[in-house]
C-alpha cells in the first residue's frame, strides 16, 4: 500500500530526534495541547504509516489534517526535519489509499477528502478554483469576500519600459492575487518597472496547484503545474517571479520534491530573492518612517529570511517582532475548511499579538493571509493596514501608495 515516494522520505523522518522544540511554536499544538498535533507527533505518525505499524484510516487523516503546513516548526527544528513536506506526502498517501479503498467500496477518509472533492466539484474550472475557494471562505467566515475582480490582461502586464532601458526580463506568475488583489500585481509591476525590469505574464498560466497539494491531491496539482511549466517555455526571460507564498513554494520546490516534475525554463524567485540576488546594483529605497509587523506566511523558511533582510534595507522602516507561535493567521485554505473553529482560535492569538505590537501595518506575502487578516482586523475594529510585501517596496521605491492611504 505504501508508495515509493513515501518510502523515499524514510531518512527525513529519521532525522527527528524528538527534542520537542517544535512544541513551543506550533500554533495547532498550542491550541489543542496534544502530542499528535505537534510536528514531532505527526512525523512519528507518518513513520508508523511507512513502517506498516499503522494503516491509513479516518483517524489518521484527521490527525494529519491538523497541520497548517506553516513551517514554523521547521524554523525552530535543529535537525532540519522538513515537516511540511512529510505531512503533504502523507496526505497524498491517504488520498491515494482512499482511491484504492473506494474502488473496493470501503468508507473514505472525510478529513482529507472533503476539501479536495469540494474544490474539484465547485470550482468554476479546474484551472482556476478561486471561485470555489472564495465561496467556501465566505461560508466559513460569514462575510463577503472580494469576488469577480477584473482579470488583469496580459497586455497590461507587459512592462512599459523603453527597450534600451531594459536591464532584465522576467516571467511573472501573479497567481490568484490578480483576481482578489489586483493592487498587489500592480505593485509588483511598478517595483519591476522602477528597476528597469521588463515583465511578461505568458498566456496559459493557471492556478499554482497549491489548494490541491495542501489537500493531498497531487494528481490534480501536477496537471496544473505542468500547464504552468509549459506556459513559461519559449519566452526570453532571465527569471520567473512569484509574488505569493503558496505559488512560490510550489513553483520553486514542490513541483520537483513532491510532484516529481521536471523544472521551469528559468530559475524561480520570490520578490525578495529576486531583488536581493538577481537585480544588479544596490537597492535605491527611500526612507519609510513606519512601524510594521512582518508576518510569516506559510512559505519556505529561507524566503522568509530574505524578506526580512530586504525590509531591513528600507531606511527608517521599523520591524516589530511578535512571538513565533503568533505568526500564523490560521488561514490555510484546507485547514480553514476542515478546522474552521481552530482556525479562528489561532487567528485570535495573532490578532492579540498585532494589537500589542502597536504597528501601522501588517505585512505578508500571501494573498490568502491578507484576506483572512483584512476580514479579522476590520471585524474587530482594528485600524492596522494589511499590505503585501510588494506594496511596501513600491512605496519605498517611490511608485506606490502611502502606508497610511486606503489600500483597497
Ligand atoms: S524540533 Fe525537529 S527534531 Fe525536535 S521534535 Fe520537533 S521535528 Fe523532531
Ligand atoms: S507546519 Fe505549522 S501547524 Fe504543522 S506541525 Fe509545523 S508548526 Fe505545527
Amino acid at each position: 500500500m505504501v508508495r515509493e515516494h513515501l518510502k523515499s522520505i524514510h531518512d527525513l523522518i529519521d532525522r527527528c530526534f524528538r527534542c520537542g522544540l517544535c512544541r513551543a511554536v506550533c500554533p495547532v499544538f498550542l491550541e489543542v495541547g496534544q502530542e499528535p498535533a505537534v510536528a514531532r507527533g505527526k512525523v512519528q505518525l507518518v513513520g508508523a504509516l511507512l513502517a506498516g505499524e499503522m494503516e491509513p484510516s479516518d483517524g489518521m487523516a484527521h490527525l494529519l489534517s491538523r497541520c497548517l503546513t506553516c513551517g514554523l516548526c521547521e524554523q525552530t527544528c535543529p535537525a532540519d526535519v522538513p515537516v511540511t513536506e512529510i505531512v503533504l506526502l502523507a496526505r497524498n498517501e491517504l488520498v491515494s489509499a482512499q482511491d484504492l479503498i473506494r474502488a473496493g467500496k470501503t468508507a473514505p477518509f472525510p478529513a482529507i477528502s472533503r476539501w479536495a472533492r469540494y474544490l474539484r466539484e465547485m470550482g468554476s474550472s479546474p484551472e482556476q478554483p478561486l471561485t470555489a475557494i472564495l465561496s467556501l471562505l465566505s461560508q466559513i467566515h460569514g462575510g463577503t469576500w472580494p469576488r469577480n475582480r477584473p482579470h488583469i490582461s496580459s497586455k497590461r502586464m507587459l512592462g512599459k519600459i523603453e527597450p534600451s532601458q531594459i536591464a532584465l526580463r522576467v516571467g511573472y506568475f501573479p497567481g490568484c492575487a490578480q483576481f482578489i488583489y489586483p493592487r498587489v500585481t500592480r505593485a509588483v509591476m511598478d517595483v519591476l518597472e522602477a528597476n528597469d525590469v521588463m515583465a511578461i505574464v505568458p498566456e496559459g498560466l493557471v492556478c499554482c496547484g497549491w489548494p490541491f497539494m495542501e489537500a493531498g491531491d497531487f494528481s490534480a496539482a501536477g496537471k496544473l503545474v505542468q500547464a504552468n511549466i509549459k506556459a513559461f517555455k519559449g519566452h526570453d526571460i532571465n527569471a520567473i517571479l512569484v509574488s505569493c507564498a503558496a505559488g512560490n513554494r510550489v513553483l520553486k520546490r514542490y513541483y520537483a520534491n513532491l510532484l516529481g516534475l521536471k523544472g521551469f525554463s528559468a530559475p524561480v524567485y520570490d520578490v525578495a530573492g529576486f531583488l536581493l540576488d538577481v537585480l544588479p546594483g544596490p537597492l535605491k529605497a527611500s526612507p519609510l518612517p513606519k512601524k510594521i509587523v512582518y508576518l510569516h506566511s506559510a512559505g519556505l523558511s529561507e524566503d522568509r529570511c530574505r524578506q526580512v533582510e530586504l525590509l531591513t534595507k528600507i531606511p527608517e522602516l521599523e520591524l516589530v517582532e511578535i512571538e513565533t507561535s503568533a505568526e500564523n493567521c490560521g488561514g490555510s485554505l484546507f485547514f480553514s475548511a476542515v478546522h474552521a473553529e481552530l482556525s479562528r482560535t489561532i487567528l485570535d492569538r495573532e490578532l492579540q499579538a498585532i494589537a500589542r505590537a502597536d504597528c501601522d501595518a501588517v505585512i505578508t506575502d500571501s494573498p490568502a493571509c491578507m484576506m483572512q487578516l483584512e476580514w479579522a482586523l476590520e471585524s474587530r475594529g482594528m485600524s492596522q493596514k494589511v499590505m503585501h510585501l510588494a506594496e511596501v517596496l513600491a512605496e519605498a521605491f517611490g511608485v506606490g501608495r502611502s502606508l497610511s492611504a486606503e489600500t483597497q
